[in-house]
């Protein structure tokens, strides 16, 4: 095993946590936002480019700390400009990352787990039960190695690949707090988005989360019958826990908060279902993404004809629900959402 294998990656390091690790040593503690500024500002490859830091403290933290980013095995790109990424971690697991380019910006879908357990029956990426969470740093490491790899500055992301980030919470908020550290990546936290299925009791937790960072819901069905057929999460916490959980949230924090939908045809598509859930979230603030459905290979499920989406989509305006009907992105590099794979080999 390379020494690198075994050390712990500095990238899991908050700036906080820096700051323990410098008392811990004796060092002085504002050397932590210098280091920060040398990870994620000059994005060093080795210690020994830290000028300003001394040659003992640089051999210490060389003791201590792995800077090796992820191993890329495969880039693809997409006719409309999407990338998609295979990464190799430490033990072998792979995972992927998917870059946008929007008007607005350079966008990363990030991976927050090694499979994933919530089971949702039309999505590909919870055919592979969970292995393991992410760590902290395996998650700031996909949008580092992608910006050195592309040369690109990531001003988005979305924590919308392979995982549940709720499920694996900590490192998730622990990667917020590095990501968006101004001394570091300084990407607002307006700027990210964490999309849940809906773990009610994390979802009432992160209502205290300090950093504004948007939320997103899975919500794919206007009544708890239909859930329960699609999502077993539903099963766990039911449609009307969920909608609490959200108004609870709302209440809380003041932020409005997106709903995702995916359109399946014959399942949840016909104007019985649009009537339903405006009645479900008539006087929330929320503002519904209706998606069309990424056929995946290995499951029954069927993308709405375009005239059910658009009927789906008026009835929703009609009712005046914030309502847009999202455009797909790198669906011929099956990089779309729900198409990611988890991909293990050990
Ligand atoms: N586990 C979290 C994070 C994944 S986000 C969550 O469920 O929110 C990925 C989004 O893509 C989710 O809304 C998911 O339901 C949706 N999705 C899954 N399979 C899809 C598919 N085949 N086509 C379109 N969207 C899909």
């Amino acid at each position: 095993m390379a020494r690198g294998d075994i050390l712990q990656s500095i990238y899991n390091y908050s700036e906080n946590d820096l700051k323990e690790y410098m008392i811990s040593i004796g060092e002085k503690p504002f050397r932590s936002s210098q280091i920060m500024e040398w990870l994620y500002r000059h994005k060093i490859s080795s210690f020994d480019e830290m000028s300003n830091i001394s040659k003992k403290f640089i051999e210490k933290l060389k003791e201590d700390f792995s800077l090796d980013l992820l191993e890329c095995v495969t880039h693809q790109k997409s006719a409309d400009g999407t990338q998609k990424f295979l990464f190799k971690l430490k033990d072998g697991n792979l995972i992927e990352s998917v870059l946008m380019n929007n008007e607005y910006g350079y966008s990363i879908c990030v991976t927050s787990e090694v499979g994933c357990n919530m089971g949702c029956v039309f999505c590909a990426s919870g055919m592979k039960k969970k292995l393991r969470n992410l760590l902290t740093s395996e998650m700031v490491l996909q949008i580092l190695t992608v910006e050195k790899l592309t040369n690109l500055k990531i001003t988005h992301i979305v924590v919308m690949g392979i995982g549940e980030p709720f499920d694996n919470y900590d490192n998730v908020l622990n990667f917020f707090n590095i990501v968006n550290n101004p001394k570091g990546l300084e990407i607002g936290a307006r700027h990210i988005t964490v999309s849940t299925c809906g773990l009610v009791p994390k979802i009432k937790e992160y209502a205290d989360f300090p950093l504004q960072v948007n939320l997103a819901i899975s919500l794919h069905a206007p009544t708890t019958l239909i859930r329960d057929q699609i999502m077993p999460i539903n099963k766990a916490y039911p449609l009307d826990t969920l909608i609490d959980a959200i108004k609870y949230y709302i209440d809380k924090t003041n932020r409005r908060v997106t709903i995702e939908y995916i359109l399946l045809k014959g399942i949840n598509d016909t104007l019985e279902c649009a009537k339903a859930l405006a009645d479900l979230l008539h006087g929330l603030n929320v503002y519904v993404n209706l998606i069309p459905y990424n056929e995946v290979i290995e499951k029954p499920y069927r993308r709405s004809s375009k005239e059910d989406m658009v009927n789906f989509f008026d009835y929703l305006k009609k009712r005046r629900i914030n309502v847009q009907l999202r455009r797909e992105q790198g669906s011929d590099i099956d990089a779309a959402c729900g198409q990611l794979r988890s991909k293990h080999m050990k």
